[in-house]
């Protein structure tokens, strides 16, 4: 018979998330075990060790905010630092909070039940462990469950392949090889140069083309990270108060691209362009709103890539013709003039597609490519993916997978209703993927911390939403999100990368308003939770 441990709380994933619940649950008293599937905290930051990679939101506010002397005491040396840099940090913070202790790693969570009678959750592993927990934390991450194509005869080739999202610790030394990726998303941008640098001959395969914005990134001055240092607090305030939650001292202009002249227009491109990163897109108001707008700065990105690209054929294939910002936007670091290196080339997939993957490379309709190494730059099974590789039961045995086959449902993006005291950390129905997602996670560590004090200390035992608030509050999030131009493209954001996926725009769309709706149904007593 297994044992079984009985704790307060149970958190999966030790990722930005997972660390803060840890240490926020702590600090209530609840005894608090973490498993985590990786040997190692970081989450994102620890599986995702691909060349290139790094943040793209600026460092300084790619970090905690909740602790003022762990803000002081780390020096970001980067605009927008490495993948290993953020890892490092990550580990700090660890160290510093004690917080291995509580951590099971390379453990996964397999399945989780909830028991109506005793009102606690059976938690197991696939190291056949048994846990039960009144609180029940998935801190699983929005990306972090790798999407591989099911391309013909993926398994077949007789040499490495490698998804961005799974690289191994050692790194991959690609000099002298032929190498083939497939993807252009945020990942494949920021590979590509490097790969490009390294290896005899690389072939990127586009399905479809990406916008990316220069990120002049750079080493920080000493005299730049005192000041942030300085004003850490005035500028995390600005952070929380964008739509985005980045870019907290980017001037947003609160004027329409339709509004202004050619030339106002053109200057302020210029201006954020030179700049770099996210920013570019708070230019002006009415970029993610009105095609019209859409379409200017559509056009003015698409410029930019003809002057970068030597051959013209070349960056018409670069060039997108779907709505800017419709993906999130990618951070570049000379990923364009990749193109003009002898040793790259580029393939079309909208003319001719994959049609399989043999032992000695990849067939296209209308050619037959030989490699040395593949490269899965395909992204995730986003926001719902790591939620559904669990087997989780709520009350009546009602399987999660069933309940939201048709789509994700859940009251702010943190409850599922009949899934009594399971808290999801940057779930579907929250900004989480539209924001700087820190900041997002914090929100959420402090509101399901606070949700679950609010809970004992009323002599409750179990939270969870009313069905009714919850199918009104994925009505609300699809309104939005329809008010927006984020659902006209077949982003990830839809579950449109993973077929088979249903529709649906699962992020909500403006970090503030929704911190506001929050904090009025606390203010309201918990409105539209049962607590029992
Ligand atoms: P994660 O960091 O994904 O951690 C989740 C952890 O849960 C993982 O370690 C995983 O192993 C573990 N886990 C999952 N399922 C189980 C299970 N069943 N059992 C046990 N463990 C499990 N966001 C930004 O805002 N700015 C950025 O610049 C940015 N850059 C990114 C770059 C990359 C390459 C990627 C992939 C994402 C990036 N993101 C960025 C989004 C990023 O995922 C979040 O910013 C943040 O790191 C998420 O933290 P998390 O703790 O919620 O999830
Ligand atoms: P992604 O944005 O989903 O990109 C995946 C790429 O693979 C897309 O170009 C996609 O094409 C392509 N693809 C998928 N399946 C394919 C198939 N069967 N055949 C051909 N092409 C296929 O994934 P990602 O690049 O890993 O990024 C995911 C998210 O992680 C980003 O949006 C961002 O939020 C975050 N991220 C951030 C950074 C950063 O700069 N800090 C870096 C990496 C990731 P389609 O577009 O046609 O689907």
């Amino acid at each position: 018979m297994i044992e079984q441990q009985h704790v307060d709380a149970v958190v999966v994933g030790a990722g930005f998330g997972g660390l803060y619940q840890l240490k926020r649950l702590r600090e209530l008293g609840l005894t608090t075990r973490v498993f985590e599937a990786g040997s190692g905290v970081g989450g994102t930051w620890y599986w995702n060790r691909y060349p290139g990679a790094r943040c793209d939101v600026p460092s300084v506010e790619y970090s905690y905010s909740f602790d003022d002397d762990l803000q002081q005491e780390w020096d970001w040396t980067e605009r927008y630092a490495t993948q290993p840099e953020i890892l490092s940090y990550l580990d700090h913070v660890a160290d510093r909070f004690d917080l291995r202790e509580d951590i099971t790693f390379d453990t996964r969570v397999t399945s989780a039940a909830f028991d109506e009678d005793a009102d606690r959750w059976t938690i197991t592993t696939d190291g056949g462990e048994e846990v039960t927990a009144q609180f029940f934390v998935m801190a699983t991450g929005c990306l972090s469950n790798a999407n591989m194509p099911d391309i013909e005869g993926r398994d077949s080739f007789a040499g490495p392949t490698y998804h961005t999202g799974q690289w191994p610790h050692e790194g991959v030394d690609f000099t002298g090889l032929r190498v083939g990726i497939i993807g252009t998303g945020s990942s494949a941008v920021q590979s590509i140069p490097m790969i490009a640098e390294q290896a005899d001959h690389l072939t990127v395969f586009q399905r479809t083309p990406t916008y990316a914005v220069p990120a002049h990134n750079r080493p920080l001055e000493d005299e730049e990270l005192a000041y942030v240092k300085a004003h850490y607090d005035e500028l995390r305030d600005a952070n929380r108060e964008m739509g985005t939650a980045f870019g907290g001292w980017l001037e947003h202009n609160d004027i329409g691209v339709l509004e202004v002249d050619e030339a106002t227009r053109e200057a302020q491109f210029d201006k954020r362009w030179e700049e770099g990163g996210l920013a570019f897109l708070g230019a002006f108001n009415d970029l993610l709103l009105v095609p019209e707008a859409n379409e200017i700065v559509a056009d003015y990105v698409r410029r930019r890539i003809a002057e970068k690209v030597d051959d013209p054929d070349v960056a018409a294939k670069l060039m997108p013709d779907t709505v800017v910002g419709c993906k999130r936007l990618c951070v570049d670091t000379g990923y364009y003039e990749t193109y003009n290196r002898p040793n790259v080339s580029l393939i079309d997939l909208q003319d001719t597609p994959i049609q399989r993957i043999t032992p000695t490379g990849i067939d296209t309709a209308g050619d037959s490519f030989e490699f040395d190494a593949i490269v899965f730059a395909t992204g995730f099974d986003a926001m719902t993916g790591a939620l559904l590789a669990v087997d989780i039961e709520g009350r009546q045995g009602r399987s999660l997978r069933e309940v939201w086959s048709a789509g994700p449902t859940t009251y702010l993006g943190v409850q599922v209703p009949e899934f009594p005291n399971l808290f999801i950390i940057s779930g579907p129905g929250s900004p989480s993927v539209l924001t700087n997602m820190v900041t997002s996670i914090e929100q959420h560590v402090e509101f399901i911390a606070d949700t679950i004090e609010h809970v004992r200390a009323t002599g409750h035992t179990t939270i969870e939403p009313e069905p009714a608030k919850a199918d009104e509050w994925v009505a609300y999030v699809n309104t939005v999100a329809d008010f927006t131009l984020f659902p006209r493209c077949n982003s990830w954001y839809l579950g449109a990368n993973v077929p088979g996926k249903p529709r649906v725009f699962m992020p909500l769309p403006g970090f503030p308003g929704y911190v506001e709706q929050v904090d009025q149904i606390v203010d309201n007593d918990y409105e539209g939770f049962i607590l029992a």
